[in-house]
């Protein structure tokens, strides 16, 4: 099989392609693959034209293919997405007025089990590699014309998967995204989310190339936690607390938390109070994210008053912004990924 080139970094590139070729010409395919967004080797014009047809011998660019893409009526775009040993994964695009996130995942199902997640469901089938991960970015980048040096694109590994339990990969992919000579993204403008795994936010917190962090809290006790989150009953809210007060922000960043809203369950002004007692003291941002229901999903939506009383309270202490489901009739939405067919 021929050797995908995405996912390499520089000197992976330098090895691959061997010694008797000139180191820059190593850098010149690394600038076509990811700044340049190639997607075949006879569009680098900067190569002759032997080389190109040997590179074509002998490697592929490595992309996925786009097994189906769903249009929602919001804008939203859902790609499912086949690898190479016909696992398929999703990237969903959503376009703003201001700017356009795509948000990609990191493995192929998942292992963490929240209860109101629908990913959970697949169970985890295995990691994605860093050529995977920075191909959705890639792939959906060129199909829908977006720069990465425009100030408008944003990347979120939210989708599928845990990106802490495969961290070697995800950092390697953050590295390439965010190399000026690379894909060039702003380190502002690519997050990671974790549902909190511990020693994991220690060792991303000593790369010193890494993306955003964002935390997915989604409950305001230890017990309620460990019941939504099983993954939790590892890795207790109090060290969570405690990593996150260590955690070497940059002067101009801020942690994330995200908070799933269910009716009920951890809606009320108690929780509510609770989080602000748990977060006041750090540098934060706080989400908000209604539950998006689905089939199997024993939890419901709370009212949008609920939603905005939770909201009220948090904020007195920390910023904090509902956020607005996207794609939720493709099957797009946070917690829907799940390789639902359905328009
Ligand atoms: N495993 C990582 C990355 C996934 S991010 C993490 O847990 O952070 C997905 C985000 O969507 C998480 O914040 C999660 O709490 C949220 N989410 C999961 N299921 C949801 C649902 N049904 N409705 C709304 N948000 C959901």
């Amino acid at each position: 099989m021929p050797q995908p080139l995405v996912g390499m970094e520089l000197s992976d590139l330098r090895e691959a392609l061997g010694p008797e070729r000139p180191g820059y010409r190593a850098k010149q395919i690394y600038e076509a693959l990811y700044r340049g967004q190639a997607s075949d080797f006879v569009q680098i014009s900067t190569l002759p034209a032997a080389m190109r047809a040997d590179l074509a011998a002998h490697h592929s660019v490595g992309l996925p293919e786009i097994a189906r893409v769903y249009q929602s009526t919001d804008g939203t775009r859902r790609y499912l997405l086949q690898l190479d040993d016909g696992k398929t994964v999703e990237t969903v695009l959503m376009p703003e007025s201001e700017r356009d996130t795509i948000c990609i995942s990191s493995q192929v199902g998942c292992p963490v089990d929240c209860k109101f997640c629908m990913t959970a469901l697949l169970g985890l089938e295995r990691s994605l590699t860093a050529g995977e991960i920075v191909g959705q970015v890639l792939l959906v980048a060129r199909e829908n014309q977006l720069r990465q040096d425009g100030g408008r694109l944003n990347v979120v590994m939210m989708g599928q998967g845990e990106p802490l339990l495969n961290l070697e990969n995800v950092t390697k992919a953050a590295r390439i995204l965010l190399d000026p000579e690379g894909f060039g993204l702003s380190p502002r403008r690519l997050t990671v989310s974790t549902a909190g795994i511990v020693p994991k936010i220690d060792e991303l917190g000593r790369e010193p190339v890494r993306p955003k962090l964002a935390i997915s809290l989604n409950a305001s006790t230890e017990e309620s936690r460990q019941e939504l989150m099983p993954i939790t009953r590892k890795y207790h809210l109090k060290d969570l607390m405690e990593v996150c007060r260590r955690y070497p922000l940059r002067p101009w960043e801020k942690l994330t938390f995200e908070y799933v809203l269910l009716k009920g369950v951890n809606d009320s002004d108690a929780d509510a109070r609770r989080v602000v007692r748990l977060l006041a003291h750090l540098n934060c941002n706080v989400n908000l994210i209604a539950l998006n229901p689905g089939p199997e999903i024993p939890y419901e939506t709370p009212a949008a008053e609920r939603v905005a009383s939770f909201q009220q309270i948090v904020r007195r202490a920390v910023p904090c912004f509902v956020r607005k489901p996207r794609g939720l009739d493709i099957y797009a939405a946070c917690g829907q990924l799940k390789r639902a067919s359905g328009n």
